[in-house]
Formats: structure tokens, C-alpha cells, sequence
């Protein structure tokens, strides 16, 4: 199959850990290799943001970047970017009515479900959506800090109704999209995210540990991910703050926007720098930095145990990266953290905002590591059998094959229906 995978800000190509680089350009740079492997063709459209990035950049066989113009080619944040589809979506249907057509279209967060609609209302081209995350649970959670436009939630309300396919990553997402957004359950599908086990595995912990400074007989607990409030790190540190007695007891973390800490760049950084020194652990949270994907294996590897307390969370690839490198995780019980983390085999459910809770669970795997290791040890089973990428993919495949159109077909109602040689077709 030719698949057109639109991720409009998250590049497969983007450096992450960022304020807007995270889960989901691991994402679409994951299902776009691992469909390549399967022997589809994949073109991921994504914004250009950079004057110097070329129109076509082949990743790999089968797999090629096409930046689309839209808006200035610089860094926009992403709340600012809904204006720019416009300008989007015609530059990607004179790419549609140029190629050969598409057997789907598979858009990624809510700006590139509009151009989505708006190319299977042109061209006929089935559209499958995966949102990585919802207008209504950001305002939920997130209210009159959450800087989208308020459109965003009617035109996530058009693509439910709109879309051949929504992709639920988990079953909370699933819950969210008929609770909310009166979705029809026969056109949901769950495919959850997965994790490369190539790329994240166990590696010599004693080694990782000298590469990031630590001493062999620290305890080490690891946090990882974008800075943002909304993943409560901030109650990390209030739990360590709580483990005051357990000695060398260290909080790593990994994230920001810069290879190194910088509060100017990254304000959470110094918004927990302040909560450290209240809770009087500042000389034992150590924050590292953005660091790229092939130092983050020695990271996982180097930590006693994971934690992630997000206020919600979409998916979280983080505690699948944790798990196939044999480190239990301690996560809040929301949203794709609840369903990747099985409680009590692979680590441990925690309520959010609840520094007390957590603090009792890495209180207990410090008195219990080899209960640590065996979760550990679980952890990388559950990701081997539930989340790799190539089952993702195939569990992707499948879902265009129910949608899919025989091409020939489409392409001719297509054209019968644009006539593309007129002015004004594009727009
Ligand atoms: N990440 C990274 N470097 C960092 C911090 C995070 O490469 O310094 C990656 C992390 O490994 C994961 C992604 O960014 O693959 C974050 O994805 P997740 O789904 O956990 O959260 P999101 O950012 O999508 O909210």
C-alpha cells in the first residue's frame, strides 16, 4: 500500500525531549519504518520549519519526508499552528493530484485530522486518525492553561464523525472518544504505541552508571520526558523530598530543550529546582538535560526504577522504554500509562498528584530490589509479547486494508470529480 502518514509539527526527522518533540515523532518515525519493512510505501508530510530542510529527504527504504510549506519555515509552537493548515492543505493536495494516489491517509493530532478531511473530501482517500491526544482531556486537566485554540475541540468533534478509522491508543482513549465525543464504537480500533527492543535494552548497568557520574551503590530513580507541568514531575521531587532517610537515594532528570539545563529555556527546570530546595534534596536531583535516543538506553539501564505521574497521558512511550530495558516503573494510574503498566508484575499504579503514595512504592523497592528485579524482569516480557513496533504495525496495516479502496477506482472518481485543470481547484 502507498501510505500518507501527516504529522504536521512532529518530524520524524526532530530531535526529542523538547517542549513540542516527544512521543509522537517516535511514533510516526516507528510506524513509518516498520510499514516499510512490511512492504508498504510511506511519505510522511510534515511541516517545513527549517529554511534549510530540502522538499524530499528519503529516510530509508520505503520511507521519505516531504516537508510541507506552511507558515514561516522556522520553530512555531504548536498552539500557534492551526492557521497555517490552510496553507497546508493546499500545498498537500497539489502533492495528491501530482503522485500516485494514495491508498490512505493516516493523520496524526487534530490539525493534520483537518487536512485529512479535507484530502478524503478532495480525492476520495480513506482517512484513519490517530489524535495522540484530546481537546476535551487537555481542558479538563489542563483549563484556562491550555493555550489551543477553541476550535480545536468542533474540529476534533468533524474528524470522529468524519474519519474512516480513529485509533485509539488505549483503552482510556477509547473511553474518552465515545464519553466525549460520541464516537461510533464500529470504527474505533485500539492499536496501542510500541517500543523498538533493538534500540532499548538491557545494557551493563555498572558502565552506564560511570557514563552519567553516578556511584554503583546509588538508588537511583529516573524521570524522563518532556518538562512540562502536566507530567508531574513535580511531584517526583515532592516523593523524593518525602525519602529524605534513604541514603544516596538520587532523582535523575532526563529532559528539556537544550543537551543542558537551562531555566531560561526550559522554566519547569527552575520551578523544581525550587521545590528541591524546599524539600531539601537539591544536591540529590541531578537534571541532565535533553539527551538524544542512543544515550537514553544508558539512562534506563542506570536507574533502580522509573517514574512517570503524569496529571494524564494519552499514551507514554517513556515506561515502554523503561520496561524493555528491565527497569520497573512506577506510574500514575491515567490513560495509556494504566493499560502499559501491568500493577503489581511489571511495577506499580500510583494516583496522581500523590508525592505520599509514590514515595511508599519507591520506599518498597528500595527495601525489596530483588522484588524490583522481578518486575523488571516481567516488564521486559510484557513489551516483547504487547508492544513492538512491528506488531503495531502490522495491527496499522490491517486497519488500512479494511478501509482501502481499489485504487484504480479512486483515482478515476477523483479526477472525475476535481477538475484540477481549473483555477481555484486547490484552494
Ligand atoms: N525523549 C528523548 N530525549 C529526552 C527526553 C525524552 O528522546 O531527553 C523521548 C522519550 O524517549 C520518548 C519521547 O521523547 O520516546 C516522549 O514520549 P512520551 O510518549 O512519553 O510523551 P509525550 O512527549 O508524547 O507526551
Amino acid at each position: 500500500m502507498r501510505v500518507a502518514l501527516i504529522s504536521e509539527h512532529a518530524s520524524p526527522l526532530a530531535v526529542q525531549g523538547g517542549v513540542d518533540a516527544g512521543g509522537q515523532n517516535t511514533y510516526v518515525a516507528h510506524v513509518a519504518r516498520s510499514l516499510a519493512q512490511l512492504g508498504h510505501h510511506v511519505d510522511v508530510l510534515t511541516r517545513r520549519d527549517d529554511p534549510a530542510l530540502p522538499a524530499a529527504v528519503d529516510l530509508r527504504p520505503g520511507v521519505r519526508v516531504l516537508h510541507i510549506p506552511a507558515g514561516p519555515p522556522r520553530f512555531v509552537p504548536k498552539e500557534q499552528l492551526l492557521p497555517h493548515m490552510p496553507a497546508f492543505t493546499r500545498a498537500a493536495r497539489q502533492l495528491l493530484a501530482h503522485s500516485v494516489p494514495y491508498d490512505v491517509v493516516h493523520a496524526n493530532f487534530f490539525m493534520s485530522g483537518l487536512v485529512g478531511l479535507r484530502l478524503k473530501a478532495s480525492f476520495r482517500v480513506p482517512l484513519v486518525m490517530t489524535f495522540h491526544a484530546l481537546g476535551h482531556v487537555r481542558r479538563e486537566h489542563q483549563g484556562a492553561s491550555d493555550g489551543f485554540p477553541p476550535e480545536r475541540i468542533a474540529i476534533e468533534e468533524r474528524i470522529v464523525r468524519g474519519a474512516d478509522r480513529v485509533v485509539a491508543e488505549c483503552p482510556q482513549d477509547r473511553l474518552d472518544l465515545l464519553r466525549l465525543y460520541g464516537a461510533d464504537d464500529r470504527r474505533i480500533v485500539t492499536v496501542p504505541c510500541g517500543v523498538d527492543l533493538k534500540e532499548f535494552a538491557p545494557v551493563d548497568r555498572a558502565l552506564a552508571r560511570r557514563r552519567l557520574g553516578l556511584a554503583p551503590d546509588d538508588f537511583v530513580v529516573l524521570q524522563l520526558g518532556r518538562l512540562v507541568p502536566r507530567k508531574g514531575v513535580d511531584n517526583v521531587v515532592q516523593a523524593v523530598a518525602r525519602l529524605r532517610h534513604i541514603p544516596k537515594l538520587k532523582l535523575l532528570i532526563v529532559g528539556g530543550d537544550a543537551a543542558e539545563p537551562d531555566e531560561a529555556l526550559t522554566p519547569e527546570i527552575g520551578r523544581l529546582r525550587a521545590l528541591a530546595r524546599e524539600g531539601g534534596v537539591e544536591d540529590r536531583v541531578i537534571f541532565s538535560g535533553q539527551r538524544r535516543r542512543e544515550q537514553l538506553p544508558a539512562c534506563y539501564c542506570a536507574a533502580d526504577v522509573f517514574v512517570t505521574t503524569p496529571w494524564y497521558e494519552p499514551f507514554g512511550i517513556t515506561p515502554l522504554e523503561a520496561m524493555a530495558c528491565g527497569v520497573p516503573v512506577i506510574g500514575a494510574a491515567v490513560g495509556g500509562v494504566k493499560f502499559s503498566v501491568a500493577d503489581g508484575v511489571t511495577g506499580f499504579h500510583v494516583p496522581p498528584r500523590d508525592p505520599a503514595a509514590l514515595a511508599a512504592r519507591i520506599e518498597q523497592l528500595h527495601a525489596q530490589p530483588a522484588l524490583a528485579r522481578a518486575l523488571g524482569r516481567a516488564g521486559i516480557r510484557r513489551v516483547r509479547t504487547l508492544f513492538t513496533w512491528d506488531r503495531v504495525a502490522g495491527e496499522l496495516a490491517e486497519v488500512y486494508q479494511g478501509v482501502r479502496r481499489p485504487r484504480q477506482a479512486a483515482a478515476v472518481q477523483a479526477a472525475a470529480d476535481l477538475d484540477l485543470s481549473q483555477p481555484g481547484a486547490m484552494a
